[in-house]
């Protein structure tokens, strides 16, 4: 019937299964609708004796349309009894993969797969797992279980590593925007010759710069995933965010915590406008973060602007205020072009989108023009080190972008009032007539100085000694309430007046 079908014959006759029982065969008969939302799990069990040795068992499950990703996690009792279990999988269009007994798990979808298996789309029909039995002895009964998780739209980020990086809450360090080899990054290669530029050297100068996470970000691709899969075993101290840059002629934005290629031709009937995208990463977990919105859109960078028709600003999650690629040409963070222009006019229509920033290198060696990896460094506050941490601490805002990169600088923002207190990106209720404070909390910023940004109609807030003396600096400023909503930000310039940090702000509403 499938091409994996003369492959399985040759060894069926060995294949005479003990006491396979299918505990959620029932609920994966093809009958599901052609996509679903979550995952469901099956469990088979079953057992190998001596008879079993040297054959190959195949343990079929049916996958109904509409699956993602497709994972499956394998323990057996009999290694004390010195029983192995070799693991491999077949799929309705053919073999899959074969990790023998050094993996007991995997997972595959359309993008990546655990090294030793194809990534490739999860087709709806029979799966077979293979189990082979090189090693059993006799009077041994081994039993086995396989969990196989079957994922439908998840509404939660891909993470390539099985848990969290780090464990702890604090500020984690990043990049959001880098390309490779698998659009258009290159480098020079060991002889000289330039050549498309391999992923892990994106990795290794995030590592070499001491940024807690990185995002490659490649064009239009979920290509760079399968790599991105296998490199993350190896740098386990650096989270991988996985990203894409979402670019169309009308604007770039990088869709983050996804593996899948999403939609990019705006304005086709593939993608009439916004929304769908916007859903379809919704629907996954992801966030779309708007990148340099205000480059100029042209033959020197094709549809960079963010000119897209846009009906939902609200929806704008993070825009990339520091563009590092603006950053190499321009010698400096803040321009004409920069995004903070595009970003508070947003502030100044009552949305809350949090400022995010991207180095966008294109060249993880530096043999060209190019903001290194990490140059600006976004710092996240998050609850731990993965996918998820990181995009909930996007969403929250407390947020700030390093122009020099990866350090220990910290700024922070809460302001109290009657009603409590807001961190930086959140929102403190202050009516008319209330009196809130400020606190500005710093690390690491003596010599420099502190500059308050406001808008939306905020009321006059100055900063008496704006100076920093002392390592550590804590501030506290009076913030009178308002019948309108206004929001409060604060720079953070080095002598010259260059600027060094960006906060985000901390929105006042009656
Ligand atoms: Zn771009
Ligand atoms: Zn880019």
């Amino acid at each position: 019937m499938t091409s994996h079908r003369p492959f399985l014959r040759a060894a069926r006759h060995l294949m005479l299964c003990a006491a396979l029982i299918l505990a959620a065969c029932a609920t994966a008969t093809p009958r599901a609708p052609t996509a679903f939302a979550g995952s469901r799990d099956l469990v088979l069990t079953g057992q190998v004796t001596r008879a079993d040795w040297q054959t190959y068992k195949e343990i079929t499950f049916d996958v109904p349309a509409g699956i993602e990703r497709l994972t499956i996690a394998v323990s057996h009792d009999g290694r004390e009894a010195h029983t192995t279990l070799d693991l491999g999988l077949v799929g309705p269009n053919g073999f899959r993969g074969w990790s023998g007994s050094n993996k007991t798990g995997f997972t595959l979808s359309a993008t990546d797969a655990t090294p030793s298996f194809s990534p490739g789309r999860v087709e709806p029909g029979r799966w077979a797992l293979l189990i082979g039995v090189p090693a059993i002895r006799e009077g041994v009964t081994t039993r086995f279980e396989a969990r196989v998780t079957l994922a439908g739209v998840q509404a939660r980020p891909v993470e390539f590593a099985a848990a969290p990086i780090r464990t702890t809450a604090g500020w984690y360090r990043g990049d959001f925007h880098a390309h490779t080899a698998h659009s258009d990054g290159s480098c020079d290669s060991l002889s000289g010759k330039r050549t498309p530029c391999p992923a892990f050297l994106t990795l290794d100068a995030a590592r070499a710069t001491g940024l807690d996470f990185v995002s490659v970000t490649d064009h239009n691709t979920g290509a760079q995933n399968n790599s991105l899969r296998e490199l993350q075993g190896y740098y386990d101290t650096l989270l991988i965010v996985p990203g894409q840059e979402v670019t169309t002629l009308f604007g770039h934005a990088n869709a983050l915590g996804i593996t899948e290629p999403m939609e990019f031709r705006l304005g086709t009937p593939y993608l009439p406008n916004l929304e769908p995208l916007r859903d379809r990463v919704a629907a996954h977990g992801g966030m779309l973060s708007v990148n340099h919105p205000g480059q100029p859109t042209g033959e020197a960078c094709l549809g960079c602007g963010w000119n897209a028709p846009d009906a939902h600003p609200e929806r704008i999650e993070a825009v990339e205020v520091i563009n590092g690629g603006s950053m190499a040409s321009t010698g400096l963070a803040e321009s004409p072009n920069w995004g903070v222009v595009f970003w508070e006019r947003l502030l100044n229509q009552g949305l809350h989108p949090t400022a995010i920033g991207g180095s966008d290198n294109h060249d993880a060696r530096m043999t060209s023009k190019q903001s290194p990896v990490g140059m600006p460094t976004t710092v996240v506050y998050a609850t731990n080190l993965s996918t998820a941490g990181i995009l909930d601490g996007v969403r929250s805002g407390r947020v700030f972008i390093d122009v020099a990169g990866p350090g220990r600088r910290i700024i922070d923002l809460a302001a109290t009032g009657p009603s409590g207190e807001a961190r930086m990106g959140g929102t403190l209720r202050l009516a008319a007539g209330q009196s809130g404070r400020l606190r500005i909390e710093t690390q690491g910023l003596a010599g420099m100085t502190l500059q308050l940004v406001t808008g939306n109609g905020a009321p006059a807030l100055s900063l008496t000694a704006p100076g920093l003396a002392a390592d550590t600096d804590v501030r506290d400023l009076a913030l009178p309430g308002s019948a309108t909503p206004y929001w409060v930000r604060l720079n953070v310039r080095d002598a010259s007046g260059k600027l060094m940090l960006l906060s985000n702000p901390v929105y006042v509403r009656p």
